[in-house]
């Protein structure tokens, strides 16, 4: 399968709004990799080209990646920076599936949604730990913080799976790390290097969960500006085989 990283920012983009801290004032003065657009990413599946999470900047995404088509959109969070974007979708030609768990549905309609995109969006719900069956791939949800409804995702194609975290913390259910185990490719949100906040995994420990679920490659995305600037950080991993970290734009194939 394709994965387009559209945007790989975490909650704030970089550079932030109005901070003036080292690695914002390198992004907004040096531009290219250092500069995040908030996290989304594009799958492109068999007969399906999948978005995951809608940040208030998928309209500008999607005109600049010139994508022009989408059959689904699935949000891991209600979070403003997964879901912020969604009103756009009321200007989008034809229908979309929108993909959610029912409780979380419950608290984006309430926040983010319109009259206009139900006349768009079909619900699809979704379930931890039930497979979505879709012919030629499926998609296992799986909570991925405890308490607040967060998921994280396994995309199966044929033999190849691919684990999207979400916004986890580096203490997860044996379940999640089950899912996770020898995966071809672990995809994880990892806003700060090696400072710890209890809801989000570091750079540093999502290393070591690559090496405890003997992930077969691993791509640190939603970089936040308390994390080291994308040649700093790309230099860091440089060393560690099969650990990339995503820039805006970037595609992968597996
Ligand atoms: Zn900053």
């Amino acid at each position: 399968m394709r994965i387009k990283f559209l945007g790989t920012g975490a909650a704030e983009g970089i550079p932030a709004i109005n901070c003036d801290c080292a690695h914002c004032t390198r992004a907004r003065n040096e531009g290219g990799k250092l500069v995040r657009e908030r996290n989304t990413i594009l799958f492109s599946l068999p007969g399906y080209e999948l978005l995951i999470e809608c940040p208030p900047e998928i309209r500008g995404l999607i005109n600049k990646h010139q994508i022009t088509k989408l059959d689904g959109i699935l949000v891991t969070r209600s979070r403003y920076d997964h879901i912020g974007g969604i009103k756009e979708f009321e200007y989008w030609p034809g229908g979309l599936d929108f993909l959610a768990d029912e409780r979380l549905f419950e608290t984006i309609k309430r926040e983010h949604w319109t009259e206009t995109l139900n006349a768009i969006m079909f619900h699809i719900p979704y379930y931890s730990g039930a497979s979505l069956y879709f012919s030629g791939f499926s998609i296992i949800p799986f909570a991925a913080r405890r308490q607040q409804p967060i998921f994280g995702i396994s995309v199966k194609e044929g033999d190849t799976r691919v684990i999207y975290t979400s916004d986890t913390p580096a203490r997860m259910t044996n379940y999640a790390r089950r899912v996770m185990w020898q995966c071809d490719l672990l995809i994880v949100n990892a806003p700060t290097f090696d400072k710890v906040y209890e809801n989000h995994i570091t750079a540093i420990e999502a290393i070591e969960l690559k090496e405890r679920v003997e992930a077969k490659q691993m791509v640190l995305t939603y970089i936040g500006h308390e994390n080291k600037p994308h040649d700093e950080l790309e230099n860091f991993v440089s060393h560690l085989p099969g650990v990339t970290v995503a820039y805006d734009g970037m595609v992968i194939e597996v």
